[in-house]
């Protein structure tokens, strides 16, 4: 089974840094706004081959039909603000509601695999840092989403962030299309 993983979020939060960081553990300072881009890793998660299809979003109109689409395909979504930007913290939300509603889901009945992933976690000190982690926790609580804090520079983290929404996947209602009596199919 292959995981459309699709990573969204505000720009240069560090979306791509940390697709390239998992896929090829590297990092680069400079940034490159029109990056949109697909990989495909294998990977090995508690002993089980995975292969993960990840879709590293960038410069989308919040509604594009463009957006629509990958959360329709997803099965699991990264969703990344930046530690030391605020606004970038309350795009979050209405990113998660938009996948629910592209769903056609509630967060009450149906727990779509989401993880919210604190990005630059390098950064952190009394004078930069502008979201608290607890507000992080509390926002992923609130929709039953998984969460970390990550830095794509030190490579904190990263790797991690596909493990758990890999897991997420594995335990949560989801049956492949394929797969009778779902509880909750959202694909
Ligand atoms: P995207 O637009 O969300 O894909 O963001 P990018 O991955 O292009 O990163 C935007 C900028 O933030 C670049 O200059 C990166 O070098 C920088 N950046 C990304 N991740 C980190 C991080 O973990 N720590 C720090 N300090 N900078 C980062």
């Amino acid at each position: 089974m292959e995981y459309k993983i699709a990573v969204l979020g505000s720009a240069a939060v560090g979306k791509s840094s940390i697709v390239v960081r998992y896929i090829r553990d590297s990092f680069a300072e400079s940034y490159d706004p029109t990056i949109e881009d697909a990989y495909k890793k294998h990977d090995e998660f508690e002993g089980k081959a995975r292969i993960l299809d990840i879709l590293d979003t960038a410069g989308m109109a919040e509604y594009s039909s463009l957006r629509t689409q990958y959360m329709e395909k997803g099965i699991g979504f990264v969703l990344v603000y930046s530690i030391i930007q605020l606004k970038t913290f309350q795009a979050i939300e209405p990113l998660i509601k938009q996948i629910y509603e592209v769903k056609q889901k509630e967060p009450a009945t149906c727990k779509i695999p989401i993880i919210i992933v604190g990005n630059k976690v390098d950064l952190d000190s009394p004078g930069e840092r502008a979201v608290p982690k607890e507000d992080g926790e509390k926002l992923a609580a609130q929709y039953g989403a998984r969460f970390l804090e990550c830095s794509a520079k030190t490579n904190v983290n990263i790797r991690e962030i596909f493990e758990q929404l890999v897991n997420f996947v594995d335990n949560s209602d989801f049956k492949h299309k394929s797969e009778k009596k779902s509880k909750c199919p959202f694909l």
